[in-house]
């Protein structure tokens, strides 16, 4: 069967010389590999195509009884040059490749993701100063949209408003927030998140990526969203950081 599918490059081996394998992202399959035969030789079907993170329309067969998919040809939609050829926008961008990799989406929750992906490399490649704390703001986001968003605004347990009071107490296995006066009500692992770390995932969880670099972040913050951030993601999603990549707890 034939198709055209859009679809994130995510990564390209050579084998054989002048064949290649690529894995894929699209919003209709999820992640996927696919064979390009000719691949590393053929720029009449692939110009500029197998490169990490071109958006390209490929030109797709499936063999359902093997299982395996080839590329037929592709069609360059937008390349990322400078993210490739900055150090730090691209570790950034793969550190968030490699939480979506690790994430195991089916392609229910493609589309979604595949959108927030775009648009986060998007504002990696184009923000004059991307902030550090882009790919834990990916997390974050891709976790809310996936099911596990938090009420940020309100108190869980009595209802007083966040927004007002400031603090609260992050209940991780709940996945609620909960004021400083109903926080004894709670079990299990907790995080304290400040008024500004509040303010800061507040932000994340509403502003498309390109808004994320004008959300004002101290170092408290920081630092109180990024381990919330790691308990909720390795309680509710089983990842952890390991070594360098996600691994499934
Ligand atoms: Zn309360």
């Amino acid at each position: 069967m034939e198709s055209t599918e859009k679809a994130l490059v995510l990564k390209v081996g050579r084998f054989r010389e002048v064949d290649a394998w690529v894995r894929l992202f699209s919003p209709r399959k999820g992640i996927f590999n696919a064979f390009a035969f000719g691949g590393s030789v053929s720029r009449r079907r692939f110009l500029g195509c197998l490169d990490p993170f071109n958006l390209v329309a490929f030109k797709v067969r499936t063999d359902s009884a093997k299982g395996y998919t080839y590329l037929l040809e592709g069609s360059l939609i937008a390349s990322h040059p400078r993210l490739r050829q900055d150090t730090e926008r691209l570790g950034m961008a793969v550190n968030c490749v490699k939480f979506l990799e690790a994430a195991h989406l089916g392609p229910s929750g493609s589309d979604a993701a595949f959108s927030l992906l775009l648009e986060t490399l998007a504002a990696l490649e184009e923000s004059e100063e991307p902030p550090r704390m882009m790919p834990l703001y990916f997390r974050a986001r891709m976790a809310f949209d996936q099911g596990f968003a938090l009420q940020l605004d309100a108190c869980a347990r009595c209802g007083v408003d966040l927004t007002a009071s400031g603090d609260a107490q992050l209940l991780v296995e709940q996945g609620r927030l909960h004021c400083m006066d109903c926080r004894r009500w709670g079990h299990g692992a907790s995080v304290h998140l400040g008024r500004e770390a509040l303010l800061v995932l507040r932000a994340v969880s509403v502003l498309p990526p390109a808004g994320w670099a004008d959300i004002p972040v101290t170092g408290q913050a920081r630092m109180e969203c990024g381990r919330a951030l790691d308990l909720f993601v390795e309680y509710h999603l089983g990842l952890t950081w390991d070594h360098g990549s996600f691994r499934r707890i």
